[in-house]
């Protein structure tokens, strides 16, 4: 007997997966940034043309890959970085699900070339579609380069959906401001239309907020807390150094830069009195927390994670901002502010009223 249902095509599948993993230009460099990260690269770099829809291409100089595996990461759920659900709970990479690349290349033309360090030959793979046209060895040097043309060009209602080139590379921008700010000690270029934006060394994490945002050493506040649940660390912004829009606020989650309004107001909330009205402070924030206590699996883009003691997380951070600011600026007091306002404090000083 046969019925109505009937499974999808694995292309047809890939698509729909893209759907998800891949909303725009700036989705496909976020996972092939990660992936040059989670190579341990220490040299990566992106290059893109008219807002990364006709082309984005990242190269790394990590770990590469063998004839099978870059023959297999283009396969749904082809990972090298979990074998079972448990793993999750235990994660020290970025990627995990082994869905990026086949999405990408599901609705995108992509060449690859990539060596790792025991093979003599490299190996070439260009995929259409989601289609294998060729698979060859090539002459490369170790690491991996892959280059992703005419995003959407076989889903044209998904094509409509992008914007203009500018705004398309400002989020790819965003995107490498992220991962850049997150892994400081790797080396970062980024060319547009073949001119270098920006070129970042590897070094503090410091040094790098100072040339990404073309800042002064002091104007950045080391803010560091080491608790059971959680450790925190990184820069927040002299109170002067606030802005009316939320733009320059960065939170990562174990290397993961998130977005949690929940947290950026334990933060705001930290500067209290500090910060001018509708004014919001420049902070670059990493929390560490064991990979058990955090669920990253929440959405596949969304920088969303969920934390088992949000709470907690909440008033540490705000706490820590507290102290920070305390120990470098003189907050005043009630007392001293009703004082210099030339109010009477007898009321507060005396009990007996
Ligand atoms: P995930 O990162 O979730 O594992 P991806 O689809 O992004 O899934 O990548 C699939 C696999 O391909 C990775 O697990 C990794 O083994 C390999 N890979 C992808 N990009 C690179 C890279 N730049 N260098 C080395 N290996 C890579
Ligand atoms: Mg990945």
């Amino acid at each position: 007997m046969s019925g109505i249902i009937q499974l999808l095509p694995e292309r047809t599948a890939n698509q729909i997966a893209a759907g998800e993993v891949v909303q725009r230009p700036a989705s496909v460099v976020k996972e092939l940034l990660e992936n040059a990260v989670d190579a341990e690269a220490t040299s990566i770099k992106l290059y893109i043309k008219n807002g990364g829809c006709t082309h984005i291409q990242v190269d790394d100089n990590g770990k590469g890959m063998n004839a099978f595996d870059a023959r297999m990461c283009w396969e749904r759920h082809a990972t090298s970085k979990i074998t079972k659900a448990e793993d999750l709970y235990n994660l020290h990479t970025l990627g995990f699900r082994g869905e990026a690349l086949a999405s990408i290349a599901s609705v995108s033309e992509v060449e690859m070339k990539t060596k790792n360090a025991t093979e003599s030959a490299g190996t070439r793979i260009v995929v259409n579609a989601g289609n294998l046209e060729t698979q060859e060895n090539t002459a490369a040097t170790q690491g991996t380069s892959i280059t992703v043309k005419n995003l959407f060009y076989n889903l044209p209602a998904r094509k409509n959906f992008l914007k203009s080139i500018s705004v398309e590379t400002k989020h790819i921008f965003e995107e490498y401001q992220r991962i850049a700010l997150a892994y400081p000690a790797i080396g970062f270029e980024f060319y547009n239309q073949d001119k270098n934006l920006s070129k970042l060394k590897g070094g503090t994490l410091k040094a790098r907020i100072v040339e990404l945002f073309n800042l002064k050493e002091d104007e950045l506040i080391d803010a560091t807390e080491e608790t059971e649940i959680v450790n925190i660390s990184g820069f927040i912004g002299s109170p002067k150094l606030t802005k009316r829009t939320r733009g320059n606020q960065y939170l990562f989650a174990n290397g993961r830069f998130i977005k949690d309004h929940y947290l950026n107001h334990a933060i705001s909330s930290g500067y209290g009195g500090l910060l001018e009205d509708k004014s919001y402070p420049f902070f670059i924030l990493f929390l560490e927390v064991d990979p058990a206590k955090i669920d990253v699996n929440i959405h596949p883009t969304k920088h969303e994670v969920k934390f088992e003691d949000g709470r907690h997380v909440y008033t540490l951070l705000q706490s820590v901002i507290k102290k920070t600011l305390g120990a470098h600026f003189v907050i005043p007091t009630d007392t001293q502010l009703h004082n210099a306002l030339g109010y009477s404090n007898t009321a507060s000083n005396n009990p007996s009223n």
